[in-house]
């Protein structure tokens, strides 16, 4: 296999650029690439190999005329919850199986208008609920650093497609970690932008007041490249911000001094993997030797955080997926029964269990009775964590700890258990909570399985997480070690 498909996508696009390499080069690598060796890993719910071509032989055109875009003619997957317009797209649900929607996410838009070329839809827990990728109703993604463990969830086939050189880079989205734990598990880079920051429109409704899209890359500086594309106001999105926006790109830089970074006590409870906090602290130890002030502090509030995602989430949830009716589109059990009857059957018959179990908890915490109870007093805990949030970055320009409390764990070890499965989000889910960035890099190997560091800010400053990054990213090897093979 040639080593195209092992740039990053700043590395492939000078290539492109310089007319050293074609996009329909760079993109028949790939779906070679993909044949080859997604039969294992799973990935992939879609590839589009036709329309890949098809994108890739626009791009050079554009790039003969010099017309070109830093992402013109590199070849991306997109998880298969954001809408493609005659593309398949399925949440990796029974009920969406043969979905083809009629328009494009505003990401998707974007990333065309820069030149992309799509590879395919990437595989993810159904509706993207879970934290390992089992709960896809097609099949499960495996993660390439140890085909018996899980790639974390629910971006698992775009932190995979990145991490085994199936795509050059990957759109996720998270909720509650969707996009950091996988990128954690699979050592990758991996960006929870602002809520706001990036378009939700045309990407399918879990949670909408947590839900963001973000990139999964190799490195910081594609990370970077990526976030400048989706980053912006949409007015088809009513809660975007439309804010001017620096050049993420440009603003990297890799020294750290006089930047104040706040590690909190919370996030390295006792009972976490000791090896994992080890390697987080030595990270830690890093930022400081790059010129970071680091002090410890307390965001007391966070062992609440799992309770009020738990109660959030599901709520909205349980709202957002009441349009599966098998009305008006999607899968739909009529056997010449009544109304209500098909309706029960349609969503019996196509929700998996962890979706229905969301259901179930969302409306319970909803009904009149336990709404205060349950809904209500998760909001006022909600603002409390976020509050706790404002006043540390009023003293620090960003937060680090752990990604996840373990490395990643093998196939059915936490499935049976949904605590325990929740558990592993535990210090990505304040971030969604609070709305602010987050983003997790590579910072090390436990047992030959990556550790993620996460690293947040205060809302909008994603430039500062990405200086902090990169900055760690400069002083170590990590983003070059990648189980891709060749
Ligand atoms: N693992 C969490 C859940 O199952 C977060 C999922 C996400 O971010 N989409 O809800």
């Amino acid at each position: 296999m040639s080593e195209l498909t092992k740039l990053t996508v700043i590395e492939a696009s000078d290539l492109l650029r310089r007319g050293e390499i074609s996009s329909l080069d760079l993109t028949t690598e790939y779906i070679e690439k993909i044949k080859i060796s997604d039969s294992e890993l799973g990935a992939y719910i879609t590839v589009t190999d036709e329309l890949a071509v098809e994108h890739a032989k626009k791009a050079d055109l554009k790039l003969s005329l010099g017309d070109a875009f830093p992402l013109t003619g590199i070849p991306m997957q997109l998880k298969d919850n954001l809408s493609t317009k005659d593309v398949r797209t399925t949440c990796a649900s029974k009920v969406l199986e043969n979905f083809i929607p009629v328009y494009n996410a505003s990401v998707v838009e974007k990333l065309y208008d820069n030149g992309a070329v799509l590879l395919g839809k990437g595989n993810l827990d159904e509706f993207a609920m879970g934290s390992s990728n089992e709960n896809s109703a097609f099949f499960p993604v495996k993660n390439p650093w140890d085909v018996e463990r899980v790639p974390g969830g629910s971006s698992g086939g775009p932190a995979v497609s990145v991490a085994s050189g199936e795509a050059a880079y990957s759109l996720g989205s998270d909720t509650g970690g969707s996009i950091r734990q996988p990128a954690s598990f699979c050592g990758i880079v991996g960006l929870k932008p602002t809520y706001g920051l990036v378009s939700r429109f045309g990407l399918v409704a879990f949670a909408s007041s947590l839900d963001q899209v973000g990139p999964l890359t190799i490195n910081v500086s594609d990370c970077a490249e990526v976030l400048n594309v989706i980053a912006g106001y949409d007015p088809l999105d009513s809660t975007s911000i439309s804010n001017s926006l620096p050049d993420y790109k440009m603003s990297l830089r890799s020294d750290l001094s006089g930047l104040k970074i706040g590690v909190p006590i919370e996030y390295f409870p006792p009972e976490m993997n000791a090896e994992v906090s080890t390697i987080v602290k030595n990270a830690i130890k890093t930022l400081e030797s790059l010129g970071a002030d680091v002090e410890e502090i307390s965001l007391p509030s966070t062992p609440n955080a799992l309770a009020v995602y738990y109660l959030i989430a599901p709520s909205e949830a349980s709202a957002n997926l009441a349009r599966y009716d098998g009305v008006k589109y999607g899968f739909s059990n009529q056997d010449d029964l009544g109304f209500w009857e098909s309706l029960e059957r349609t969503r019996d018959e196509s929700f998996g269990s962890e979706v229905k179990r969301r259901i179930m908890l969302g409306t319970y915490a909803l009904s009149s009775g336990y709404y205060d109870a349950y809904y209500l007093k998760a909001q006022k805990v909600r603002t409390l964590i976020i509050q706790e949030f404002k006043t540390a970055f009023e003293r620090y320009d960003a937060i680090v700890s752990p990604t996840t409390p373990t490395t990643a764990f093998k196939f059915g070890e936490k499935i049976d258990d949904p605590l325990k499965m929740y558990l592993n989000d535990i210090f990505t889910m304040p971030a969604n909570i609070a709305g602010i960035p987050a983003i997790s890099i590579p910072c090390g190997l436990s047992d030959g399985l990556p550790v993620g560091l996460q690293i947040m800010g205060d809302a909008m400053m994603e430039e500062k997480i990405l200086q902090i990054a990169f900055a760690y990213e400069q002083a170590n090897e990590w983003s070059n070690f990648l189980p891709r093979m060749t």
